[in-house]
């Protein structure tokens, strides 16, 4: 790159597939003493939810992250709910992920559609493979009772199930009553209290994600008084932010399971030109910046640049 990059850069990319309702994912990034920080709260978060994101984003930039134990992560590739041909392909083409995190409890789709994508994903995957399902919360407890061992057999053995349920008793009870252990994520990112998961020995597991949780020295300590093994994930950000997220994996004392960080293959332009993609299921634990030198080299036009300068600008004040 000839030209130096401006301090504050907005990109903006569309998405390979539709996720979380968007097709667009946009953000900031922000340069510091330190290197390039991410700050991409979505769009319906107000000014208080976003501020966590910009503690994280001002950490990368201005700090830098405390020194790496490891320089690989391992990750897992995301299935979403499609069908059992698709779910294969899509272990196939993920740089070597030997974990695969299946959705499940997909409005409309029924339980023998989960089977079916359960069971083309351990062939894909083979029997040395790991696979974990997420319900974001959807199922109540009888549902989640009925559903986990169905979904446990057709896997060929869980390794967890991810917030099967929303309420952190049901969570508890779940764990007490059948054998598939625990993730606990929304129970962690959107508590007010995420150590209520703890108290009710309500997780075996806890994901955490960097920019919500407010950096990567914020979720070390949460990390800490939660005591229980953890899984960094991303906020589906551009390779600038998932670099947070590689930073915690690496700087946690121990790392039993592959995190949730290889989703840069959802953007159809990243903001790095050196993305953050697994090879051979991992990921390298490295920094990066942008690709270019301005926000409309980065995809985005002077509207949603000025949108994400205001949003700062709220955020910030
Ligand atoms: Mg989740």
């Amino acid at each position: 790159m000839t030209d130096v990059p401006a301090d504050l850069l907005v990109y903006s990319t569309p998405l390979r597939q539709r996720f979380r309702g968007i097709d667009v994912r946009d953000g900031v990034l922000l340069r510091g003493d330190a290197g390039w920080g991410e700050f991409s709260p979505f769009w319906d978060y107000d000014a208080d939810t976003s501020r966590p994101w910009l503690a994280a984003a001002r950490e990368a930039a201005d700090v830098g992250w405390p020194t790496p134990l490891r320089d690989r992560v391992p990750v897992n590739v995301t299935i979403p709910a499609v069908g059992p041909d698709d779910a294969a392909r899509l272990v196939r083409e993920s740089g070597g992920c030997r974990t695969a995190k299946v959705k499940v409890a997909e409005p409309g789709q029924d339980v023998a559609q989960e089977q079916a994508r359960l069971e083309a994903v351990r062939d894909a995957l083979g029997p040395e493979g790991a696979v974990r399902i997420d319900a974001n919360a959807a199922w109540d407890l009888g549902t989640a009772l009925d559903r986990l061992p169905l979904l446990d057999r057709a896997a060929g053995g869980l390794e967890y199930a991810e917030q099967p349920c929303a309420a952190v008793a049901d969570l508890a009870a779940l764990r007490r009553r059948q054998h598939v252990p625990i993730a606990a994520d929304e129970s962690i990112r959107r508590a007010a209290d995420p150590m209520a998961v703890r108290r009710a020995d309500a997780a075996d597991v806890v994901v955490l994600k960097v920019q919500p949780l407010g950096g990567v020295r914020a979720c070390l300590r949460l990390a800490e008084e939660v005591g229980l093994p953890v899984v960094v994930s991303s906020a589906l950000e551009s390779s600038v932010g998932i670099a947070a997220g590689v930073a915690l994996a690496a700087a946690l004392p121990e790392l039993p399971y592959a995190c949730g960080l290889a989703t840069v293959h959802l953007f159809e332009r990243d903001a790095v030109a050196d993305p953050l993609l697994p090879t051979d299921g991992a990921l390298d634990v490295r920094r990066v910046v942008p690709r270019a030198a301005s926000s409309a080299g980065l995809g985005a036009d002077d509207a949603t640049a000025r949108r994400w300068r205001a949003r700062l600008a709220e955020v910030a004040g």
